[in-house]
């Protein structure tokens, strides 16, 4: 499941002003003000300079990031129109007065709990008090194990994490698999990193926001400070034996199967049988390990730290855990440190918004179903379903003239390639809701229950063959995903809208750079990206490459990581190799979706647009879906933790590799963005 790539952070996105895009409409726009790409430019600043700032610095300068957002762009435009929407879904459900067990009553009810703060105010940390008492109740490593199986099922973090995926060298099995896990900060690096903004995150998150939590608890404050340091003595334990994330970009370096009790040889202070039994994983005889090394690491700290260390350990990851659920004290002190210090949030989201957020998490296909009935209709399904067809075509011909690629293994990327499994807008069957239970009586108990719903969800997929037909996200999300053991790209229904644009207005060159090159070229050609290569047409961890066209790949690959390391975000050098999927496929996305352009009625014609040509506005078009804008503290904590380079590099690192850019805007030596043509990449 952590092979899935997206394009980045998740946004919910609907029910708007909007329409969709259309690949076929070819109508003009007038008005360069209702231009869709026009009136977000920034014409002061030299496309050859900073491209991204040329097509969106306008929109950026308009519209400055709210104090309750770490980052402010198109996608969560979309994303505020829909919660307006589901409001009055949530408010109507709740008044209905639904039937016990409908969809509407679980809708209804989630909504009056989240929002009961006088009951949320009153309770405290009463709802966890039964949970705190079994920490309480721990003696021994036995017991400490029951309780991380225990975990496992309401949604507590563990140094175990554990779930069902498919075996990527059998996708059409279920397997259980083994992940590094259990750390309070979002990635092992900044347990270690010494720039300033790891350092200031790590030392607020030591002295100040652990051992509030603790005091929160009920210690006094030098008890605190004390239960703080040996909470964090352990995870920085874990850490250290944590891969990179670079290196959790390998398949085959992260996958290690083996028996359970092969297992326990790797880590014999846990009975794992017993574990996994508890935890729900019935009969399972087989583990794929992601990170041996880790679970040896997490073996030798039961040893090492004394069972009093580990209850404070987890007493912590239960209370933060469910701290935006609990009263203001707990809420506001996770939102300090995670919203504030991590991504440099000025003020907290009103609560409705954050319950509705949390709804679309718990239920989101109840929400996608009433989505698409509006938004997405067949018709224009069966639009997108062609352009994916398009862009299928135009990668076939891409590698037919590529240079560098033996025909022995053309003919398997060509298999491949035929195979790719689109899945565009909405799933063909919906989720059964049926098992969750929800009432108006308690917030948290919701969560709890809402854990449990899709840990079963996810445990009951053992022994049982994969179901290819479940989509990974909703439709409502502003996303889009490959799969490399399904062979399939995900398209959800959202990920085609253009917030305060119609249908008519929007011509094919923006079409194609936005729809075509920046979503579905790009989760296709994800398929044959350093990782997605790997796997065969049947989505099988595989090899299908001549081993000297594996080395030509590669060639070209480390020219994209050495010109991603060479760009600096705030002083901090982006992670060339950890980003490498990614800007393969942004650039496989622009040189396909270019060319599959290039065969419309609009390119051929070759007219001007409110002053633009046909490609200039492609590569306008492609801008747009890169509209975005982060904090600082935003930025510097994504380098550490997301496989995708900022927003501006998506856009200004892929360009300055394309001819037909540096022709339609005139680029020249001396331009920043003007690359030497030696190092210039193409792969696809
Ligand atoms: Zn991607």
């Amino acid at each position: 499941m952590n092979m899935v790539k997206i394009i980045q952070k998740t946004f919910l996105i609907g029910f708007i002003t909007i329409t969709f895009l259309s690949a076929c409409t070819n109508k003009q726009v007038n008005y360069a003000e209702k231009d869709v790409v026009v009136k977000n430019m920034d014409t002061t600043t030299k496309p050859g300079d900073d491209f991204f700032k040329y097509a969106n610095g306008g929109w950026l300068k308009k519209n400055p990031i709210p104090a309750a957002y770490s980052s402010w762009g198109i996608g969560n435009v979309l994303e505020e129109e829909l919660r307006d929407r589901l409001k009055k879904i949530n408010i109507d459900a709740l008044n209905a007065k639904a039937e016990e067990g409908t969809n509407a009553q679980k809708i209804g009810d989630f909504y009056y709990s989240g929002m009961d703060t006088l009951n949320i105010e009153k309770q405290g940390i009463a709802p966890l008090k039964d949970e705190l008492a079994k920490i309480e109740s721990v003696k021994t490593v036995t017991d400490l194990v029951n309780l991380f199986a225990y975990y496992q099922i309401i949604g507590v973090q563990t140094p175990i994490s554990a779930g069902v995926g498919q075996d990527a060298k059998n996708s059409g099995k279920n397997l259980l698999q083994l992940y590094q896990g259990g750390l309070g900060l979002p990635d092992r690096d900044f347990y270690f990193n010494t720039d300033p903004h790891s350092s200031e995150v790590r030392t607020d998150y030591q002295n100040k926001h652990l051992s509030t939590i603790f005091g929160l608890m009920g210690y006094n404050s030098a008890e605190a400070i004390n239960n703080a340091k040996t909470d964090y003595n352990i995870e920085k334990f874990l850490a250290d034996s944590s891969r990179k994330l670079e290196d959790l970009r390998d398949p085959y370096h992260n996958y290690n199967k083996m028996t359970v009790s092969k297992l326990s040889l790797i880590a014999p202070n846990i009975n794992w049988k017993t574990f996994f039994e508890a935890a729900g994983y019935k009969n399972a005889d087989t583990v794929i390990v992601a990170q041996p090394e880790y679970y040896r690491a997490v073996n030798k700290a039961l040893q090492l730290f004394p069972i009093s260390d580990w209850k404070l350990y987890l007493k912590d990851k239960l209370v933060s855990g469910f701290s935006s659920y609990l009263s203001k004290p707990f809420d506001q002190e996770d939102f300090r440190f995670f919203g504030t210090v991590l991504t440099g949030k000025k003020e907290q989201l009103p609560r409705w918004k954050r319950v509705i957020d949390q709804e679309n998490g718990v239920m989101g296909e109840v929400l996608g179903q009433l989505f698409v009935k509006e938004y997405f209709p067949e018709k224009t399904k069966e639009r997108y379903v062609k352009l994916v067809e398009e862009m299928r075509a135009t990668f076939k011909e891409h590698i037919d003239r590529l240079d560098w690629m033996s025909t022995k293994t053309k003919e398997k990327a060509y298999e491949k390639l035929a195979k790719v499994y689109p899945k565009v807008g909405y799933p063909d069957h919906w989720k059964d809701f049926s098992t969750l239970k929800i009432s108006r009586a308690s917030y948290l108990v919701n969560m709890i229950h809402a854990n449990t719903f899709w840990h079963n969800y996810n445990a009951n997929k053992l022994g049982k063959p994969v179901d290819r037909t479940e989509w990974g996200m909703t439709p409502q999300t502003y996303n889009a995903y490959y799969n490399p053991s399904n062979n399939e790209i995900v398209l959800p229904a959202a990920i085609f809208l253009v917030p305060g644009a119609r249908d008519e207005d929007i011509d094919d060159a923006v079409v194609y750079g936005y729809g075509a090159a920046s979503t579905i070229g790009h989760e296709m050609t994800h398929g044959f990206d350093d990782e997605g290569r790997q796997f065969d047409a049947k989505g099988n961890l595989k090899g299908w490459w001549q081993p000297e066209d594996s080395v030509k790949f590669t060639k070209h690959a480390q020219m994209l990581v050495d010109q991603f390391n060479g760009y600096l975000v705030y002083g901090q050098h982006v992670n060339g190799k950890a980003t490498l999927g990614e800007n393969i496929a942004d650039l496989g996305g622009i040189v396909i979706g270019l060319d599959a352009f290039k065969k419309t009625q609009q390119y051929k014609e070759g007219k001007t647009i409110n002053g633009l040509t046909p490609v200039q506005r492609y590569f306008l078009g492609y801008s747009l879906g890169w509209l975005t804008q982060n904090r600082k503290e935003s930025l510097l904590s994504t380098i550490i933790t997301d496989v995708h380079a900022p927003a501006f590099l998506r856009v200004n690192g892929p360009f300055s590799d394309v001819p037909e850019f540096y022709e339609a805007f005139h680029i020249k030596k001396g331009d920043k963005m003007w690359l030497d043509p030696a190092k210039r990449v193409k792969i696809w």
